[in-house]
């Protein structure tokens, strides 16, 4: 199935709406689209053991602020790269990866 964004939409306080053509909607927080980077720095950060209980995980200042998606850009007909706040831009968000993460609205 070859499904697409039609419609890229801010959806209030940190939220992101993408209508897609085959007529479903889903929303996505800023936080979870930032969670799930798919570029190879963050896959690998994620699959870092946990740090060691009794160390504080130490935030930069950039990760503390509320993150912002600062823009979206279309890779080709297949992705978006998404630049956040905090200086992150590296990830290419493919439309199977976007149709997989977010909720589904009615
Ligand atoms: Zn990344």
């Amino acid at each position: 199935m070859n499904v697409y964004p039609t419609k890229l939409e801010l959806a209030g306080e940190g939220r992101l709406l993408i209508a897609w053509s085959d007529g479903q909607a889903r929303e996505y927080t800023f936080r979870q689209l930032r969670d799930n980077c798919p570029c190879a720095t963050c896959r690998e950060k994620r699959n870092e053991p946990p740090a060691p209980s009794g160390l504080l995980p130490v935030l930069s200042l950039a990760e503390a602020r509320p993150l912002k998606i600062l823009e979206m850009q279309p890779v080709g007909n297949y992705a978006y790269s998404i630049r956040f706040s905090d200086g992150h831009d590296t990830g290419i968000y493919t439309f199977d990866l976007l149709r997989e993460l977010g909720n589904q609205l009615q």
